[in-house]
Formats: C-alpha cells, sequence, structure tokens
C-alpha cells in the first residue's frame, strides 16, 4: 500500500511539473502578430466588405476594432492554427479615412495587441472617381500584384472608373461585376467630372494586307479591350467594356473566307463583344493596336493557311539565351549555359537555312543583345524586339535547365518546352516530341507559362530547356558536339513536323 501511494505522489508531482511547464511554454508561445491584412493603404466603396486577418499563438480568441470603435469576433481558421480572420460590412460605418485596423489576441497567457500596417480609406457614394492610363502598353491585371494574371495592355489616355486601391494598384470598373487592376505608374486619377472612356463601335472592315488580315474596329474613342482565344473553332473574341455597338455595317474586303464571320452582340449596358471565327487553322498570331480612334485587330494565318508546306521561304527567329555579362546556369564542371545556348542555335541555324529557311539570330557572338548595364527586362524585350522587327514567322529560344537546390539539382533531368499563346501550342508539343528522343531522354513535358520573350511575340513561339546543365551526368553528355548536333536535328524534325498539319 504504502509502496503505491509513495508511486501516485511521484506520479502526482510529475503531473504537476509537466503542467507547470506547459503553462510555461503557453505563456513564452506569446508571441507578437504578424502577417496582417490589409498589409498596405486600402480604398473600398462603401458596399464593399473589409477582409481582416493575422497570424498569432494557436488556440487563442480573437477580435479586431476599426478606429479604435467596437470589437468585431474573429474565427481561426480550422485548417490553419494560428491563422485568424474577420470581416465586416463597410455600409455599417460611417466614410472612413485613414482608418487603423487594430488586433487583440487572448489566450490563457493574456492578451496580445497588433496594428494592421495598411489604412482603410472609402469613397464617399456620391463621387465619382475616373483613372487615365498614362502610357501605352499598361498592364490590366486580375489581382493587385505583378503575380496576378494579365487581362489586357491597354493604350495611354484610356479612363476608366476607379472603384478601390489596394497598395500601389488601383481597382478598375470593367463591366457587369468585372473589374482590373493597373498599377499607379501606368495610370492617374483624372480631374473630377472626367467621364470613363465610352466608345460606341460603328463601323468594322476586315482587308486582307500582305501576310496578315487587319480588321478596323471604328470605336470614336479609345477605350479598354480583353481578347480571349478559341482553339475550336478556330476564333477571337474581344471584349470592350463601357463600349455600346450602333454598328451600322461590316464590310469584308477580302477575297476567300479565311475571316468566316464577324459578328457583335451587346450583353449588357456596359459591354460590346465582337467575335471572329476563322474558318481554317488557329492563326500564326495577332496583335491588337490603336490607329487614332480605331481599334486594329491583325491576324495572321499560320503557316499552312498561308500556303507554306516546307520550310522554304519561313523566316524562323533564334533566340539563344542569356549571353555576354549573363552566363546563365553553370555546370559543376564549367560548362555555361551561354555557350551551349549559343553552339545549338548555330548548328539549328546551319540547319534551317539547308532546309531554305531563312534565319535571323538574336544574338551571333558571347554578348548581351542590349549592354552589359541592361536589366533583365530590357534585355528581353530587345529579343522580342529583334522577332517583330524581322516579322519572323517562328519564334525558338533555346536554354538549358537547371534547378536552384543542390540535392535537386543533381538530380533533375527531362527535356522542357515552354509555350503561352495558343497558337504556340503544337510547335512546343512537336519539339519536345522529336527532340526528347533524338537525345535519348525519357523524361518530356510542355508547359504553359508566361515568360516575356514567348508571350510578347506576334508568331508562334517557344522556349526550349534541352537538359539539365546542373545535372553533371547530363553536363558531361551535353559538352559533346555532336550532342548538340543531336539537338539541332531534333528541333529541326519537330518544325518540320508542323507542315503536316
Ligand atoms: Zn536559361
Amino acid at each position: 500500500m504504502q509502496k503505491t501511494k509513495k508511486l501516485e505522489m511521484k506520479r502526482f508531482l510529475s503531473l504537476l511539473i509537466c503542467l507547470v511547464i506547459f503553462l510555461a511554454g503557453t505563456v513564452q508561445a506569446q508571441t507578437a502578430l504578424s502577417d496582417f491584412e490589409p498589409a498596405s493603404d486600402t480604398l473600398l466603396q462603401q458596399k464593399d466588405t473589409l477582409w481582416v486577418s493575422f497570424r498569432g499563438a494557436p488556440g487563442g480568441s480573437a477580435v479586431f476594432q476599426i478606429s479604435g470603435g467596437k470589437e468585431f469576433p474573429m474565427a481561426e481558421a480550422p485548417d490553419r492554427p494560428g491563422s485568424y480572420t474577420g470581416a465586416v460590412q463597410l455600409s455599417a460605418f460611417p466614410i472612413l479615412d485613414q482608418a487603423e485596423v487594430t488586433f487583440h489576441l487572448r489566450t490563457g497567457g493574456g492578451e496580445t495587441t497588433g496594428k494592421a500596417p495598411g489604412k482603410i480609406s472609402v469613397i464617399p457614394d456620391a463621387s465619382v472617381l475616373v483613372g487615365s492610363t498614362t502610357r501605352n502598353d499598361a498592364i490590366l491585371r486580375g489581382g493587385p500584384g505583378e503575380d496576378f494574371i494579365r487581362l489586357a495592355h491597354l493604350p495611354s489616355s484610356v479612363r476608366l472608373r476607379i472603384i478601390g486601391k489596394t497598395g500601389q494598384w488601383y481597382k478598375v470598373f470593367l463591366a457587369g461585376d468585372r473589374a482590373g487592376f493597373l498599377h499607379q505608374d501606368g495610370c492617374r486619377p483624372a480631374p473630377s467630372g472626367v467621364w470613363p472612356s465610352r466608345p460606341v463601335l460603328s463601323m468594322i472592315r476586315a482587308t486582307a494586307e500582305k501576310n496578315r488580315i487587319r480588321i478596323r474596329i471604328t470605336l470614336g474613342e479609345r477605350g479598354a479591350y480583353l481578347v480571349r482565344q478559341t482553339l475550336d473553332p478556330p476564333a477571337l473574341v474581344l471584349e470592350l467594356p463601357g463600349c455600346t455597338s450602333s454598328l451600322f455595317e461590316t464590310v469584308y474586303d477580302i477575297k476567300d473566307a479565311y475571316v468566316r464571320q464577324i459578328q457583335v452582340d451587346q450583353p449588357d449596358s456596359d459591354l460590346t463583344r465582337v467575335y471572329v471565327t476563322l474558318s481554317r487553322h488557329v492563326p500564326g498570331g495577332y496583335s491588337l493596336s490603336y490607329e487614332n480612334n480605331d481599334l486594329l485587330l491583325d491576324i495572321r494565318p499560320s503557316l499552312n493557311d498561308q500556303g507554306y508546306r516546307t520550310l522554304k521561304g519561313v523566316r524562323i527567329v533564334l533566340d539563344p539565351g542569356h549571353g555576354g555579362s549573363d552566363s546563365g546556369a553553370v555546370g559543376v564542371y564549367g560548362t555555361r549555359e551561354k555557350d551551349m545556348n549559343l553552339d545549338t542555335a548555330r548548328e539549328l541555324r546551319r540547319l534551317l537555312l539547308k532546309a531554305g529557311a531563312s534565319v535571323v539570330m538574336t544574338r551571333e557572338n558571347d554578348a548581351d543583345v542590349t549592354s552589359p548595364q541592361a536589366t533583365a527586362r530590357e534585355e528581353l524585350e530587345a529579343r522580342v524586339n529583334i522577332g517583330k522587327k524581322n516579322e519572323g514567322q517562328l519564334f525558338i529560344s533555346i536554354h538549358h535547365n537547371a534547378m536552384a537546390s543542390i540535392r535537386e539539382a543533381r538530380r533533375a533531368r527531362g527535356t522542357f518546352v515552354y509555350f503561352y499563346h495558343p497558337q504556340s501550342g503544337d510547335l512546343a508539343r512537336e519539339i519536345v516530341t522529336h527532340l526528347a528522343p533524338a537525345i535519348g531522354e525519357p523524361r518530356f513535358t510542355i508547359i504553359n507559362r508566361s515568360f516575356a520573350v514567348i508571350r510578347q511575340t506576334y508568331m508562334p513561339a517557344v522556349l526550349v530547356e534541352v537538359a539539365f546543365i546542373s545535372n553533371p551526368v547530363e553536363e558531361l553528355k551535353l559538352r559533346r558536339g555532336d550532342y548538340r548536333k543531336k539537338v539541332a536535328q531534333g528541333i529541326l524534325k519537330g518544325i518540320q513536323a508542323l507542315f503536316r498539319y
């Protein structure tokens, strides 16, 4: 008996110690709050909802206040312990101007308080804010940040209604319940009283020009445009927010029926759509621009639809990645990506010229395309511009891959071909399926991704990552001259396969 009692006492003591340690632990875990939303100053409409959040010790109870007023409850996200969220309708408040959001987290260890870095302001119901794009190529995005999807590239002097602001990003009204975001670098608030752009579509004319069909849409005023491409049937759909249609006539000044039909509808008081349906293949590229107040949609038929049956006479732009001040990836044996890219491109040029194509290289030797001081963006833009200026019909950027982490880098393998526009998908697929077997690579993939060189080009464009230079086994293989010859052969076969379509 005695023994058992002693044992129980010991157990009790150790439990007590555990409890003390546990409580001390909770007190210590009472760390400062972090990851606040709103992270930056935010402008909202009075009808909007304000969403707030922070991170702190799990298992507590949290509230938030606006300008030190009433406390609103918050909830801990069930799937993310320590992450607390809350929301409130702004219509319940008077007009807020630079209001602070404070948070309180109460746990067994006491209360921790934090303040969101972003302050809240509300646009009064009666005021109308309008922003005007201040430069060409202002990028309209799906969210307030560089990572969000591109909805459109807008020209200068397009005026859109501002319905909010998050940090440096204006939220602008498009149509219906759709909005987009413009960085303040490309958008400036207009004086009060200025109207948003209100284009009126009055005339459409399709004309055949050398290597392209031009569709001229007369709008009377510049407005925003969004474009969507469908593969089946091959079509381009233009959405013109803020635009109304008083279409008088559509003129087809073209002999053949490549542009099968142009239809216009206005599903909403603030949106007009133009459907351009094509009769044959997905086009080889398209571009949109304004000439005064006419929106020009230039469509370039695919190589097949232009009558090409072989590479003879096709203008191909080859872009050996990196160069000069930029070595690209470097293998453990010192192989530099820029040298492999250039050597492969030279070999491919030789094969293409033999097949009757004409070739433009973005760089001929180990040099920067712009200058060693240029930014990465300027360097990539210069490569795109060489392709555009020379009216290239295909654009092929050549790279060798690498992984940043040492462990992954040594194991990584595979041939990857990237494309962005739908018209480049076939080229990507043909190149990868011919290139990978040519170099004995069992792993090959095509990836749809937004790289500048394959996005801004008005022609089918791909970026080829031949093999991993960061993998020592692969690196030794690609140092051999005959390997690069096989690579060039594989890419050539892939390009030639396009003419089977
Ligand atoms: Zn590269």
